[in-house]
């Protein structure tokens, strides 16, 4: 079966590629070689034109982390976070902290105050690193931290300099202990199979697991190649999201390549970038995807120099994955691939193989990672064989530690063996390769970044006259998928127009009720009291 054995008696699918994992945190092993490399751009941002070298990134890093603990009296374990939009400093601020053996909480910049001020006190926030637009919001979600700003003007009154951080001298100051590598790096929110978003505690172990799981030339070939100009990967996807943060920000840097920042998407900008740039590698999600597609102002010779994109977050169209690779048509250099993640695996599960050797198979995310196991299992918790659909199940070292402080949630979702429960219906093909054909869990996908139903549910239902309220995905076309309301209500004078609107100001605008509202006599649910969201997505 190619990369992966299958044994016809557990079920179970197991990597059979080799991957030594080095006993290195995750800013060890993203600078190992950064000697190397050490006057080439590490990362580039495409707006400001802002160059770090290696030697700079890593220098800059290191003295941010070393600054920032001493100055703020952090301890180890202590929890900073960013709310950045993609920039060089992202980096800077993500690795320097974590070698300083600080956790990193990494939030939506265009979170409300409200949002934010959730997340950072689940997990316990000391300080956040902001940009200047952002730091009233970081101030009004963390009242009692502090603020370090970043940027070559002074920082608002009371705020820290990131700047200043991570040029100043580190002579002198108290050098922060080395992490242990099972101790948490990074703190990203999920919402998991069911409930609000939690935070997924990933060690630097799970982190640079991922990282050589990633490195096997069959999953995501991207080292710089001799005889090469050095390779440049865009950093478009949300850093802030594991896939941008780990798969695209610690894996391009610890292979070397310029990593081109770019803030957001805007398709003039966009198109720009990749004109001027013409990277290597491109991670990117559906909504992208189809823009490289469709975009009249992106030719054949603009993306002639891309070997490797990737797609991942939520499944791809077929027609628009065959529609680029043959816009692109560059057999022997460009592959296009499908990953299918998690959060909680520290990004990546599955991929497409660069040795395909049945031929492409669309509709597939590919093949297990390295070191890593999988298995279909039916509602009771068997194991189904080959063919048979069912929730796939996934077990390695990448996987999280466990939701913080949320012993519950993390039984659930970890069972017995160290499965994880992936939420995702599957089946995988006498190849080993995985089909997910549908979503067990609640969680709802808009362009690839997750809403959670029952944080939507808890916020309508401060509306008085809302008696029961439901919130499922539905498909649509443009976004994947859109959160819409089925609404129980006290009285007819509630409006579907003043629903909509209730939200606007409390949550991030993607999850903004665009898949409309819908007003019933009741909400489907069974005997325990869970509401059916496959009976209300029939309706
Ligand atoms: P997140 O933790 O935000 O990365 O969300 C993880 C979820 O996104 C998975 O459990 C899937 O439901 C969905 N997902 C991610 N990648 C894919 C993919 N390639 N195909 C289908 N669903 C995906």
């Amino acid at each position: 079966m190619g990369n992966v054995d299958y044994d016809p008696e557990t079920h179970v699918i197991r990597s059979n590629l080799s991957v030594q994992v080095p006993e290195l945190t995750v800013s060890e092993y993203v600078w190992q070689y950064a000697h190397k490399w050490e006057h080439l751009p590490a990362l580039t941002c495409a707006i400001r034109e802002k160059v770090y070298t290696y030697g700079e990134a890593k220098g800059a890093s290191t003295a941010f982390g070393v600054n920032l603990a001493n100055e703020l009296d952090l301890k180890d374990g202590d929890a900073v976070a960013l709310l950045l939009p993609n920039m060089p400093e992202f980096a800077l601020a993500f690795l320097g902290s974590t070698s300083a053996g600080l956790v990193v909480s990494t939030a939506n910049p265009i979170y409300t105050a409200a949002e934010l001020g959730h997340q950072f006190g689940d997990a316990r926030v000391h300080v956040v690193v902001t940009t200047p637009e952002l730091a009233a919001t970081s101030r009004a979600a963390l009242p009692d931290g502090a603020v370090v700003v970043t940027g070559d003007a002074p920082p608002p009154q009371g705020c820290l300099s990131f700047e200043r951080l991570a040029s100043k001298s580190t002579r002198g100051a108290r050098v922060p202990p080395r992490p242990s590598l099972d101790s948490m790096a990074a703190l990203p929110y999920s919402s998991g199979t069911t409930g609000k978003p939690k935070g997924v505690v990933l060690s630097h172990r799970n982190l640079v697991t991922q990282l050589c799981q990633l490195h096997h030339p069959e999953v995501f070939n991207n080292a710089n190649r001799e005889g090469h100009p050095q390779a440049k990967s865009l950093a478009i996807l949300p850093l802030f999201h594991i896939y941008g943060l780990n798969a695209v920000m610690n894996l391009a840097l610890s292979r070397g390549h310029n990593v081109v920042t770019l803030p957001r998407f805007e398709p003039g900008t966009f198109v720009r970038t990749m004109k001027k740039y013409k990277p290597n590698t491109v991670c990117v999600a559906p909504p992208l995807l189809s823009f490289l597609l469709q975009s009249p102002d992106l030719t054949r010779e603009d993306l002639s120099e891309l070997r490797f994109a990737v797609n991942g977050a939520a499944p791809a169209a077929t027609s628009v994955a065959k529609g680029l690779t043959e816009k692109i048509n560059n057999p022997v250099n460009f592959i296009l691939k499908e990953g299918f993640g998690m959060t909680e695996v520290s990004c990546c599960a599955a991929m497409t193989p660069t040795t395909q050797k049945n031929g492409v198979k669309y509709g597939s995310c590919g093949m297990n990672v390295p070191l890593s196991e999988i298995k279909v299992v039916d509602d009771a918790g068997n194991a189904l064989p080959l063919g048979q659909t069912g929730e796939l199940l996934f077990r390695a070292p990448n996987v999280m530690l466990g939701y913080l402080n949320n012993e519950k949630a993390t039984k659930e979702t970890l069972l017995d063996g160290g499965w994880l429960r992936t939420g995702d219906m599957a089946y995988i093909d006498s190849d080993g390769y995985i089909f997910i054909v549908d979503r067990l869990k609640e969680l709802i996908k808009v362009k690839g970044y997750q809403v959670s139903p029952t944080e939507l549910e808890e916020t309508l239902r401060q509306i008085p006259e809302v008696l029961d309220v439901a919130v499922v995905g539905i498909p649509d076309e443009k976004s994947g998928e859109l959160p819409k309301a089925f609404v129980v209500r006290k009285s007819e004078q509630l409006s579907k127009e003043s629903v909509v609107q209730f939200l606007e100001g409390k949550v991030a605008p993607y999850k903004y009720l665009k898949g409309g509202v819908q007003f019933v006599n009741a909400i489907p649910r069974s005997t325990a009291g869970k509401i059916l969201r496959k009976d209300l997505k029939s309706l």
